[in-house]
């Protein structure tokens, strides 16, 4: 009789790999979040970012508080090449809610209906048309919390409206503003509102009232979604976003 075991048999189960303890993984995820720049470094971010481009202006065309308004209003899921091409003709017949009343729903489908969700655009915007005219006396009001309260008026809307129309210096939050402020990071934030609460809080007063502008051009031509142009970004060295690319 031999001595020798036979040799131990291979389980036919598959071989489960070790598992990582739960703490691990959020540590090794936390640990790839950099922390927000601090104060010196904001200053500096914006201090480049108004070098570069001193008087920055949104790419809507309009002529006056309410076609900025209504311009806004139509941009949501859509471009602004898109909105301008249909405000081109719009505008000269519709500058005002009363004009806008005029027109109608149908005379203002037939001017928007290459925008997206263009049926429902026309019935916010005249809508909003006849609540400016029978509570506001026609005029927009200077005021977030009142745009708010209009058909088809989000946050995002009413704080361009007056950051543009009346200078006050809200920062609108949209999906370019969101993905900077997160990867630079101006602060770590979970949503639009949080993100705007954040920066109105932490912008340098002097930089506040062109920050939207500055920062949504920035994640429109620079710090792209899916290949940000870190090579060409002018803070570049300031950033902390730990996926930086190179040409
Ligand atoms: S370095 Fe890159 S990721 Fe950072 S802000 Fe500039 S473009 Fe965006």
């Amino acid at each position: 009789m031999s001595d020798l075991k036979p040799p131990a048999r291979r389980s036919s189960k598959p071989q489960q790999k070790p598992t990582v303890p739960a703490k691990s993984v959020s540590r090794a995820v936390r640990s790839r979040v950099p922390k927000p720049v601090d104060r010196a470094t904001m200053v500096e971010i914006f201090r480049r970012l108004h070098a570069a481009n001193p008087e920055p202006k949104g790419e809507l065309d309009y002529t006056n508080a309410y076609t900025l308004l209504v311009a806004v209003t139509l941009s949501a899921q859509a471009t602004d090449v898109g909105v301008n091409k249909a405000t081109k003709n719009l505008f000269p017949v519709a500058d005002t809610p009363e004009k806008m009343m005029e027109l109608g729903e149908e005379g203002l489908r037939q001017h928007i209906k290459t925008l997206n969700f263009f049926n429902t655009k026309a019935k916010n915007v005249i809508a909003m048309a006849k609540r400016l005219v029978e509570e506001f006396g026609g005029e927009v009001p200077n005021s977030v919390e009142i745009l708010e309260t209009l058909p088809g008026v989000g946050r995002k809307t009413a704080s361009v409206v007056v950051n543009i129309a009346f200078g006050d210096p809200r920062v609108a939050v949209d999906t370019h503003i969101f993905r900077v402020t997160n990867r630079l990071p101006l602060a770590i934030t979970k949503t639009p509102l949080d993100t705007q609460a954040a920066l109105e809080k932490l912008i340098p007063d002097e930089y506040r009232l062109h920050a939207h502008h500055w920062l949504i051009l920035h994640g429109r031509y620079i710090c792209k979604a899916r290949k940000p142009e870190c090579w060409r970004c002018p803070v570049n060295d300031l950033c902390r976003y730990p996926d930086k690319t190179i040409p």
